[in-house]
């Protein structure tokens, strides 16, 4: 099979590869679209000491099973492979487990014609649904994850707030649409790509402001959601939020710098880290998403899966106005 190779840091090239040996569990999945993640381009970049080349990334993926268990199913694939043993398995909280792998990282990834996942792993999409918009279930499943985890801790219903979005990748737009699913009407989103916020306004979902000549409103929000996750914009975060309020840290773009934790105490934030999802916020992302209730989802750039080393490229260069680019082999 052809896959698409992370070689060395700056390198992804789409070369032959062995196909994929299977471990007891698995089913074989052919690939029908794959979104190129954040992470797999911090990855690409050399800055994922986790990630380490030669590998072949990918873990955002909707393909049909062709060889084991839900054979000839088109399905949506969790790439977070936990023990199922542990206490947080057990409860449910499948995120935490201290065991969890994921595919792209400690197992090949998605970005091939097919790879190999444990059978347990796989969602099946009842009636069949568009490919590449089933790929997002895995960036929505992680801001579904963070809406909810904000849900349970703030003061008053998201319905009667007012959010802040920082970072208008495929995971930021996610939490600006599924904050609007759970009734949250006044959403302003950040981003510094103008191409990009041009894409985002279109989508109708939220107010877009640009922070490099925009102010973003001072102790005003009730929830912020970063999907960045640099020094500046926790800083952002922090001046942005209200008092009570809540900061939903979701990228993971560097962990140096300070932060106003005076303002944190004084005006009693709360701030919370997210990583993924449980398995059951993944299942109601793909739902959701088959259902229509997360919109047309049609701000993605799709692209061959033979071109994904130029996509990677153009990602690096900030060219991409897309939210989103799915690869399809
Ligand atoms: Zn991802
Ligand atoms: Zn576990």
């Amino acid at each position: 099979m052809k896959a698409l190779v992370y070689i060395a840091p700056n390198s992804i090239e789409f070369r032959p590869e062995p196909s994929p040996s299977l471990l007891p569990g698995d089913s074989l999945v052919k690939v029908e679209a794959v979104g190129i993640c954040g992470s797999d381009l911090h990855a690409y970049l050399g800055h994922d000491s986790r990630r380490v080349p030669p590998l072949i990334l990918g873990h955002e993926v909707c393909g049909t099973v062709i060889e084991g268990s839900s054979k000839g199913k088109q399905v949506v694939v969790n790439p977070l492979i936990t023990c199922g043993e542990c206490n947080d398995c057990l409860n449910g909280l499948t995120n935490l487990c201290l065991d969890r792998k994921l595919i792209g990282m400690n197992r090949p990834g998605a970005f091939a014609e097919q790879f190999g996942i444990p059978a347990k792993n796989l969602v099946e999409v009842p009636n069949g649904g568009n490919s590449v918009k089933l790929a997002l279930a895995e960036p929505a499943a992680v801001s579904l994850h963070a809406v909810r985890l904000v849900e349970r801790i703030a003061m008053r219903p998201l319905s009667e707030g007012n959010a802040l979005v920082i970072g208008g990748g495929a995971v930021g737009l996610l939490c600006a649409i599924i904050l609007r699913d759970y009734g949250c009407k006044s959403i302003v989103l950040s981003e510094t790509n103008e191409q990009r916020l041009k894409v985002i306004e279109s989508t109708g979902v939220c107010e877009v402001i640009n922070p490099t000549t925009d102010n973003i409103a001072k102790n005003h929000f009730d929830a912020v959601f970063d999907a960045v996750g640099i020094s500046l914009t926790r800083q952002t975060s922090i001046r942005a939020v209200k008092p009570g309020g809540a900061i939903m840290h979701i990228g993971l773009g560097d962990a140096s710098g300070e932060m106003d934790v005076r303002k944190m105490t004084l005006s009693e934030i709360t701030f919370i880290g997210t990583y993924t999802y449980t398995a059951l916020d993944f299942r109601v992302a793909v739902h959701k998403i088959a259902k229509g209730d997360y919109g047309a989802l049609d701000w993605v750039d799709e692209r061959p899966l033979a071109d994904g080393s130029q996509a990677f490229r153009e990602l690096v260069q900030g060219k991409v106005a897309s939210p989103k680019i799915i690869l399809r082999p």
